[in-house]
């Protein structure tokens, strides 16, 4: 199984290169983001819940998207792999993440992390916010509250992945085409 974490800040491209990744890989994309939207269109009480957190750019609990999660890749057994974007975001999830896939005898591969500076993902959230309207993406504080969120709880699982020599890098600017073969490259290697 090829099982890839996408990693980096909000903004970073994340959405947009799963779905290039998922196509060339024949992949099964589990994005917390697009589960939890999902479930909050759904009105769901899971979605209404963790509403509250997400209109704030706050992390929502980590039980939430756990078990949304475990569900996804219980239901997808003859998966190729999995891109789990936008998850895990915590130590926690990150821990749990690598016992539900032990006990189902896999791994994660590799943690591909797009860098891209505070200015760029400002920049392009506000763009993101302005065609998508999503809520989140048009107001400043709450997008800074959402690159705080991360350089605090979701930044420390670089050292995570690192210390299990999985941890990889990749610029983040340029072209969605130029990133994807960045990306690519280093899958293939
Ligand atoms: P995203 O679409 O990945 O930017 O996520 C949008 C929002 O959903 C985040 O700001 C969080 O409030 C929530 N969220 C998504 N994934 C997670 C996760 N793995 N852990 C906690 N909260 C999450």
């Amino acid at each position: 199984m090829l099982n890839i974490v996408l990693f980096g800040p909000p903004g970073a491209g994340k959405g947009t290169q799963s779905e290039k990744l998922i196509k060339s890989f024949q992949l099964v994309h589990l994005s917390t983001g697009d589960i939890l939207r999902n479930e909050i269109a759904k009105k769901t009480d899971a979605g209404l819940e963790a509403k509250k957190m997400m209109d704030q750019g706050l992390l929502v609990p980590d039980a939430t998207v756990i078990r949304m999660i475990a569900d996804r890749i219980d239901s997808n057994k003859n998966a190729n792999g999995f891109i789990f974007d936008g998850f895990p975001r915590t130590t926690a999830q990150a821990e749990e993440l690598d016992k539900m896939l032990k006990s189902r005898n896999s791994s994660i591969t590799m943690m591909l992390c797009l860098d891209v500076d505070d200015n760029e993902l400002l920049k392009r959230l506000l763009n993101r916010g302005k065609e998508s309207g999503r809520s989140d993406d048009q107001d400043e504080s709450i997008i800074a509250r959402r690159i705080s969120e991360y350089n605090s709880k979701t930044a420390p699982l670089k050292e995570y992945y690192s210390a299990q020599g999985k941890f990889h890098s990749i610029n983040g600017i340029g072209s969605v085409e130029d990133i994807f073969n960045r990306l690519c490259a280093v899958v293939e290697a």
